[in-house]
């Protein structure tokens, strides 16, 4: 699954070729060092030339004034230097959120959106962007969007990166600066291990775009050994783990990833980062009315993380997927919040960003994908209430619920 998919020669539409080169954004200092020197360009090219990419965000190389015009050609024969550069961008939420929809060279859609905070007291104003990891998903939530989709392919180190490039540039422009990143959009990061590596790298790397590593966050449906590889990397990356449930029988629903790293592996490898890290793991709760709202779900929950360094966030369903679910209704939310604050657990209940423009995983694409045949969603519908219902009495199915509607 998290095998690198060489992009397809022609483009989606069938009309042109997927540009085959690679984005220059996704090289490493000592690679973009090594070009520059086998060309005969001397040693403070590649402060230049990185400047280029990450500081002045130039989105060709002819933007790099700095450059001699010999080079400046080299460098566009040989690399993209927008990697997303066909986007489409949406406002909502009075202009506090911004959904960027990014079409690939190969025809691929995927998106990030850029979320606004303003100061509050004890806290500066923050631009938090949430970006894809991949076109599709694998894992197949059915609550998601994304998950509906199915799994399209693993994107370049590049086209990570060149999200965050693409938003850094829009902000500068307002002369405001991106403080936060969290892998929060399109496809499960550590199913694409090496790239999203390869991309926090980048983005930690004072070098390149100097972001710190406690405002990077990588979100997980539990992929227990890229959590472990994350630890390992050293830095204090943010790791958040989407919950949804404490109990094995539910959380195979929910997450059907639950059957091949059961929750208590996700959580004792979640604390092992916090452990290692000083870390506070963000553990990601979407409120599904009936289905993983009920006191049993929450207690157990409450038993699993606690005495644990953690922060649990409590979010409403977003009504994207075609599932037969909606959201938990907000009093029955504030109840399972109260339940996991008695057992010391921090809780905050956050509202949906974006809403109306599906900032929730995937959704903007999904639309564009097309609706998927109806009695396929009306047995994809019965599958799914089967399957909770069996959950909710404890019962462990070995039955999986498809993943993508499409298939
Ligand atoms: N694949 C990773 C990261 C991307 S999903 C993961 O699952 O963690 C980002 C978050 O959006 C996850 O916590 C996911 O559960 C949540 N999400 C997906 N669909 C949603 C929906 N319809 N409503 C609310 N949250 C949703
Ligand atoms: Fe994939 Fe995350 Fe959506 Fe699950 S919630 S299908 S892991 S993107």
């Amino acid at each position: 699954m998290s095998g690198a998919t060489l992009p397809v020669l022609a483009g989606r539409d069938g009309s042109a070729a997927a540009d085959r080169r690679p984005g220059i954004s996704g090289l490493t200092m000592p690679e973009l060092a090594a070009w520059l020197e086998s060309r005969g360009e001397p040693g403070y090219r590649t402060r230049q030339v990185a400047d280029a990419i990450w500081r002045t965000g130039a989105t060709t190389a002819g933007d790099a004034v700095t450059l001699p015009a010999g080079l400046r050609e080299a460098l566009t024969e040989r690399f993209r230097w927008d990697t997303v550069g066909s986007t489409e961008l949406v406002t909502t939420d009075g202009g506090t959120t911004e959904k960027a929809l990014h079409r690939l060279s190969d025809g691929a859609t995927i998106e990030s959106v850029l979320m606004h905070y303003p100061a509050a007291p004890g806290r500066r104003e923050r631009h938090t962007l949430c970006i894809s990891s991949q076109a599709g998903c694998a894992v197949g939530c059915p609550f998601c969007a994304t998950g509906e989709l199915g799994f399209e392919r693993d994107l370049e180190t590049a086209e990570i990166v060149d999200q965050v490039r693409h938003a850094a540039r829009r902000l500068s422009g307002e002369s405001r600066r991106l403080t936060n990143v969290v892998f929060m959009g399109m496809g499960e990061p550590l199913l694409n291990l090496d790239r999203v590596l390869e991309a926090i790298e980048a983005l930690n790397d004072r070098e390149r775009l100097g972001l710190g590593a406690r405002h990077i966050t990588v979100s997980t449906s539990g992929v227990v050994p890229g959590i472990r590889r994350l630890t390992a990397l050293g830095p204090q990356f943010t790791l958040a783990v989407s919950l949804h449930a404490a109990r094995d029988p539910l959380r195979d629903v929910l997450v059907p990833l639950n059957r091949r790293w059961p929750v208590a592996e996700v959580v004792a490898a979640a604390r092992e980062h916090a452990r290692t890290t000083g870390r506070r793991v963000s553990y990601e709760v979407t409120m599904i009315g009936g289905v993983n709202d009920t006191e049993v779900d929450a207690t157990a929950m409450a038993e699993l993380l606690r005495g644990d360094l953690v922060h649990v966030n409590l979010i409403p369903m977003n009504p994207v997927a075609h599932t037969p679910w909606t959201a938990s209704p907000m009093p029955v939310i504030e109840k399972f919040a109260e339940r996991l604050r008695q057992a010391g657990l921090p809780v905050t209940i956050r509202r949906n960003r974006g809403q109306e423009i599906g900032a929730a995983c995937g959704q903007l694409a999904a639309d564009r994908a097309g609706a998927p045949a109806a009695p396929v969603v009306a047995r994809r519908r019965r599958l799914l209430e089967t399957a909770s219902a069996a959950a909710l009495r404890g019962e462990r199915s070995h039955d999986g619920v498809p993943a993508g509607v499409g298939e």
